[in-house]
């Protein structure tokens, strides 16, 4: 079978990629231009994986931007979105996110051959703040309204993780409006990840290219970020594998259709990550300025995203928050040695 990935140079989508090839599948994936496709189709080359071909798609916001890409492809894994900064304004995340989320269904529906369509949501999609932190639990069948009242009634001054939030939120209402509205032969299934870390395997030629969760890390590891940024409440934390797994599971599943996944490990701050990495003699030299914080400290109260119902239903067991810090700044090192 042939799956479409787009935004397939992505730090999640190239774990995606990457089950997807191991489990024998052939996948078709969209990059913004030729450097970054080749530089993927070499990466798995490497590592003995032939069946990865790419298409460039320059503009996904065009209605018919995945006309050719789609073509003889048996299901669509949708992963490209806006999630970084370089922002001025909210529809610099919004428009994208939800023109591209139609995009890929409209294309879809063009290609007959096409079963499903997978799309990386978030939890950004799913959690609202309350107060006190750590007072809601949150679970699949609820929705964040409360970003894009925020960025409705602020605009401009909202804040700007409510403009990516609501970004989120709206792709996927739009993808759920458009199987209400149009009931196409396919089936669509969401993933909502909270914030994703662990290892990179995508391209990233400097550390201020890499993607916006893992550069953030980063910083922590350089010395860039402080203690207090370390204890801060950082939200819910899930590992990029298992958030692969998911979606490859999610693409196979029959009885996922037409449903939300969440997944998550754990509630935390970056401290309890460091904890992990500075206890590792190899890390620790690699990274001597490193941020050492107040080692042991408890995770503040943060509200829960309660995914067990996911889990149950996909047979998943997310990895534990140690093996996502060691095997993501494990990473981080062996590309150091050439930035
Ligand atoms: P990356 O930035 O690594 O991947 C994003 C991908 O989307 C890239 O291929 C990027 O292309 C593409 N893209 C972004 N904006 C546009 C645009 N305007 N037009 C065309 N392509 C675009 O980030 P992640 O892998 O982290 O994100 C992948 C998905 O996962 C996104 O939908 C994100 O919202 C979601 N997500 C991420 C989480 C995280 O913590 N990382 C948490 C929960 C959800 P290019 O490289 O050319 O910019």
């Amino acid at each position: 079978s042939l799956v479409l990935v787009t935004g397939a140079n992505g730090y999640i989508a190239s774990w995606v990629t990457l089950y997807l090839l191991q489990q024998g599948y052939s996948v078709r994936g969209t990059t913004r231009n030729d450097a970054k496709g080749q530089w993927m189709k070499e990466m798995y080359k490497d590592r003995g994986l032939d069946n990865f071909d790419y298409v460039v798609v320059a503009d996904l916001e065009n209605d018919n931007a995945f006309d050719e890409a789609v073509k003889g492809v048996d299901a669509i894994i949708h992963t490209a979105s806006p999630f970084h900064w370089n922002i001025t304004k909210p529809d610099d995340l919004i428009k994208p996110a939800v023109a591209g989320t139609v995009s890929a269904l409209k294309a879809a529906s063009k290609e007959p051959k096409v079963q499903r369509v997978v799309i990386t949501s978030s939890y950004a999609s799913i959690l609202e703040n309350r107060d006190p932190p750590g007072s809601a639990t949150f679970n699949e069948d609820d929705w964040n309204e409360q970003s894009i009242r925020e960025v409705d009634e602020k605009g401009l001054d909202a804040l700007r993780t409510h403009w990516y939030r609501a970004s989120k939120t709206l792709a996927e209402r739009a993808a759920w409006d458009y199987v209400k509205k149009e009931t196409p032969s396919f089936d669509v299934v969401t993933i909502c990840p909270p914030y994703v870390l662990g290892p990179i395997i995508h391209e990233a030629a400097s550390p201020e290219t890499l993607n916006t969760s893992v550069g953030d890390w980063y910083k922590y590891l350089t010395g860039e970020k402080t203690t207090a940024d370390a204890t801060a409440p950082a939200g819910v934390l899930c590992d990029v594998r298992d958030v692969a797994d998911v979606h490859v599971k999610a693409l196979l599943q029959p009885e996922a259709a037409g449903k939300r996944f969440g997944i998550a490990t754990r509630t935390f701050t970056h401290q309890i990550l460091l904890d992990h990495v500075n206890a590792d003699p190899k890390l620790a030299q690699a990274f001597p300025h490193a941020v050492r914080g107040v080692p042991g400290q408890a995770v503040p109260p943060i509200n829960i995203y309660d995914t067990s119902r996911s889990h149950k239903a996909l047979g998943i067991e997310p990895r534990d928050e140690g093996k996502t810090a060691v095997d993501m700044t494990e990473s981080l090192r062996e590309r150091k040695v050439k930035w």
